[in-house]
């Protein structure tokens, strides 16, 4: 069933090895059925992006201008920097093959002779694997002008970011690639219609493009077996925080949370009722309690129904020693430094959240300042250029939401012991 053959590092990473775990295998058989069958089967397989906002891939290449006269580029976002988030790392180390045949066959379904990867910036070593990979793929003959093995010309570059968080939206990436400061774009018009250098673009993650030569040889009927009807397929998940055995780890989409837990992440710490809070999908997504975590399966219709998100499918397990607001209060510093700054209320607004929580977590705060808190992720959320405004919004909403009153509790009991020493 499984998509990634040596993501826990079992096997060599040089081509020979990838090709006999499958990789390149066929390549330009695949190629002779065309670009149109390779689009339709893409969107048959229901293919949903992994970066994050699980857009249908196959709608994403399919709308296109083929007649504008300009070249089709096609970039790769591989700037992973989401707190918790590590799985595109996995697969440009360990699986950089199955990306670069990814590329080949988008580029070709798409119609682009040009793919830029956009590598995040402390990937130092993962970067120089990827530059090795990508060197021997053309001395193999399946990249380059007319290459023999394919026929379809395709260069492929890589270009290493700074690291910075918000150039993983995609229009800020392609800033950045352009040579300017990496700052969101104001969509329309989408990169489909105006991206890198003005001309169509598509931009895909890195386990996104990784899966599709699994799909065509496999089929979509394959893809969309394993999953549910809106979440098909398998997908790759990263367990961290207070789990016995962290990990990356692929499994069918649907899979109950906490049979996710216990089955690769060794178990909650000190057990599953010492489970305090877990954020499912990535920092940017509302955490959920354990009465939830308990029930709630791994996929973008069933988080999405618990006022959570399946994100980048980055799970953060909290067993009962954690300190909620502090874990919130850092990630809100984190959108704080990470926010590019273009526009007021994400640029004030993180600023601002992030000082209240800090005077919560250091039990300086009113109990007043729930609700005041609460109404500035509203000003914040749906308000901004991009989608920075809403991740720093919304784990606070979760906060909230879920765990008011251990915050109230919290702020009453420091006020009682400041009473005790005045
Ligand atoms: Fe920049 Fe934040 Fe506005 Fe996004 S939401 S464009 S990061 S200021």
């Amino acid at each position: 069933m499984r998509i990634f053959q040596n993501l826990h590092d079992k096997g060599p990473i040089n081509f020979l090895a990838a090709f006999r775990r499958g990789d390149f295998d066929g390549t330009k058989a695949l190629l002779e059925k065309g670009s149109s069958w390779m689009m339709d089967e893409i969107k048959a397989s229901h293919l949903r992006g992994r970066g994050g906002a699980g857009f249908p891939t196959g709608q994403k290449w399919s709308v296109l201008p083929h007649d504008s006269g300009k070249p089709i580029y096609l970039v790769v976002n591989a700037d992973e920097s989401e707190p918790g988030t590590c799985k595109d790392r996995e697969i440009l180390r360990y699986e950089p093959f199955k990306l670069i045949e990814g590329i080949l066959l988008a580029a070709f379904a798409i119609g682009a002779h040009t793919a830029y990867i956009y590598v995040r910036g402390e990937f130092e070593k993962e970067t120089v694997i990827l530059e090795r990979a990508l060197e021997e793929v053309y001395t193999h003959g399946f990249l380059g002008k007319n290459p023999p093995k394919t026929g379809w010309s395709l260069d492929i570059h890589i270009h290493p970011g700074a690291g910075a968080y918000i150039c993983g939206e995609e229009t800020a990436l392609l800033e950045s690639l352009e040579g300017k400061r990496g700052m969101p774009r104001l969509k329309p018009p989408f990169p489909g219609q105006y991206g890198l250098y003005g001309c169509p673009t598509v931009v895909n993650n890195v386990e996104t493009l990784a899966v599709v030569p699994t799909i065509l040889r496999r089929g979509a009927a394959w893809f969309q077996s394993l999953g549910t009807k809106e979440s098909t397929g398998t997908k790759l998940f990263c367990l961290t925080g207070h789990v016995n055995t962290p990990c990356v780890v692929e499994e069918r989409m649907g899979i109950p949370l906490k049979e996710l837990i216990e089955k690769h992440g060794g178990g909650v710490r000190g057990g599953w009722d010492n489970l305090l809070a877990v954020i499912p999908g990535g920092s940017s997504v509302p955490m959920i309690p354990k009465d939830i975590a308990t029930q709630v399966t791994m996929d973008f219709e069933s988080l999405q129904a618990v006022q959570s998100g399946l994100g980048t499918g980055a799970v953060i397990v909290m067993d009962r020693s954690t300190d909620l607001v502090k874990v919130i209060a850092r990630l809100a510093r984190f959108y704080k430094d990470e926010s590019c700054g273009q526009c007021a209320p994400c640029r004030e607004g993180t600023g601002w959240m992030w000082r209240i929580l800090e005077r919560m977590a250091m039990g300086q705060a009113r109990v007043e300042d729930i609700d005041m808190l609460l109404d500035l992720t509203h000003a914040i959320e749906g308000h901004t250029i991009c989608a920075l405004g809403d991740a720093a919004a919304w784990p606070i909403q979760g906060l909230v939401r879920h765990f008011r009153p251990h915050i109230q509790e919290r702020i009453q009991r420091y006020g009682r012991q400041l009473g005790a020493r005045e």
